[in-house]
């Protein structure tokens, strides 16, 4: 299961409460633009919307990634 798959599992918009949302893993960078892998890597970032109200977070990923407790955190995050 990708990090993806669990934000998905536990993911509850604080704003309406609505479980449905998706996920976008993006890279963003200072000029909007990657120029360089190395960049691109450093830059990367998890899009969480939901799709009933359109809030989004965002997340950094090579945090989210990097983590082997994800789903305890995600608990923490969306508080279930
Ligand atoms: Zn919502």
């Amino acid at each position: 299961m990708g990090v993806k798959d669990k934000i998905l599992a536990k993911f509850r918009c604080p704003k309406c409460g609505s479980t449905r949302g998706r996920v976008k893993k993006l890279a963003m960078t200072g000029a909007g633009l990657f120029d360089r892998w190395m960049d691109w890597q450093r830059n990367k970032y998890y899009f969480v919307s939901c799709t009933n109200c359109g809030y989004t977070e965002v997340y950094d990923a090579e945090v989210l990634d990097g983590r082997d407790d994800i789903s305890d955190l995600l608990d923490l995050i969306f508080g279930r």
